[in-house]
């Protein structure tokens, strides 16, 4: 049906950790999205049909609310929430399942917990350069979604069987969400036998995509309105789009958790756009937000200027600092940076038009 990419030795051994363990924990990363919440809940419920009834969700803190809906997310701990309790259940637990995220720092608050628990730990992930802290590390970027992945994992263990219509509806928000609706990083033909295979456990993927994408506030749709109008700055000689958000700004059109995603990738829609970058003020730091399209690498700009990571096209980080500072640090990446001069992605863009 579809090939077989996880190593069989990886397989066994978490079939087996499921198989002994009694307690389990699944964590995630900060800002919770749709594959960390698919991944972990369809995890979740998938431990839950195999029998286990001592299973926790913990995220290091709250979800967008467009993600209310999803089956299972009343289980989900808020680690911001409830540090102690959260921090019992991660020192007690048999196995822990670190999904969608390659290094500890991404759990921050909760990281220094799950670093020092005992419990076995298996990561699950498609981020590059995965950082050392899992007995199990079954990592693919060239995977599109660590949902998938929990797909391809549960087929493997000879348990397509116990994937019910939750844990399909989760697989398939995590699926849908990181590739963009199906529009990016979604070319390999396995992707729609997997689809094809979860609607026939039941899901209706077109009323998942209106339960995500189509939950907007109104002050939500203004502020976009707002950001496209006044707050995107062009770099037209070198292909590339700025948006910046203060706190007042944010706080004017009423911000909740999830308003401003998707911003960071509306300027890859004008022509000639390659590289767009999103700064916004967060608590006592910036969070840095970049996208490109081609093989201009923002995990490396990312990780050079921003102390950040993730992938080729999308990635993201943090600066500690004032707005006005994150922007000119970002403009001498980007002088250094220079998209102008990757050729292939530039030129890639052209041939749109
Ligand atoms: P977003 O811009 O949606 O917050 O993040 C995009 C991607 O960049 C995510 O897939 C995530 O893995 C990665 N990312 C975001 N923030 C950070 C960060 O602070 N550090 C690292 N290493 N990766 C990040
Ligand atoms: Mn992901």
């Amino acid at each position: 049906m579809i090939s077989k990419i996880i190593g069989e030795e990886k397989i066994q051994k978490t079939h087996k950790y499921i198989e002994k363990g009694d307690s389990f924990v699944i964590v995630s990363h900060v800002s919770p999205d749709g594959d960390s919440l698919g991944s972990s809940l369809a995890l979740y419920h998938f431990l839950t049909k195999y029998g286990k009834d001592n299973v926790s969700v913990i995220v290091p803190n709250l979800y967008p609310s467009f993600f209310n809906w999803m089956p299972g997310r009343k289980e989900i701990i808020v680690h911001e929430k409830y540090p102690e309790f959260a921090e019992q259940l991660i020192r007690d637990a048999d196995v822990i399942f670190c999904l969608d995220f390659n290094e500890p720092k991404r759990l921050e608050g909760m990281a220094s917990a799950v670093l020092a628990a005992e419990g076995r730990k298996v990561r699950i992930d498609h981020h590059l350069d995965p950082a050392d802290f899992c007995r199990v590390v079954i990592s693919h970027p060239e995977i599109s979604s660590t949902s998938e992945m929990i797909f391809r994992l549960i087929c493997r263990m000879g348990l397509f069987n116990l994937i019910d219509k939750n844990t399909a509806e989760c697989i398939y928000t995590g699926m849908m969400t990181d590739t963009g609706a199906f529009t990016y990083n979604s070319n390999k033909p396995e992707i729609y036998t997997i689809v094809g295979e979860l609607i026939k456990k039941g899901i209706e993927k077109d009323l998942i995509y209106r339960k995500v994408n189509h939950a907007y506030s109104e002050s939500r749709l203004r502020l976009m309105g707002y950001v496209l109008n006044e707050k995107m700055k062009i770099y037209p000689e070198l292909h590339t789009a700025l948006i910046t958000l203060s706190k007042e700004e944010l706080k004017r059109f009423d911000y909740r958790p999830g308003d401003t995603e998707g911003l960071v990738n509306m300027p890859l829609s004008i022509s000639g756009i390659v590289f767009s970058v999103f700064l916004r003020e967060d608590g006592d730091c910036i969070k840095v937000s970049l996208r490109s399209i081609g093989n201009f690498p923002v995990n490396e700009f990312s990780g050079k200027y921003f102390n950040g990571g993730g992938h080729l096209n999308a990635s993201g980080g943090e600066y500690y600092g004032l707005l006005e500072d994150a922007v000119a640090l970002f403009e001498k990446g980007l002088a250094e940076f220079n998209p102008d001069n990757n050729e292939e992605t530039v030129n890639h863009k052209r041939d749109l038009t």
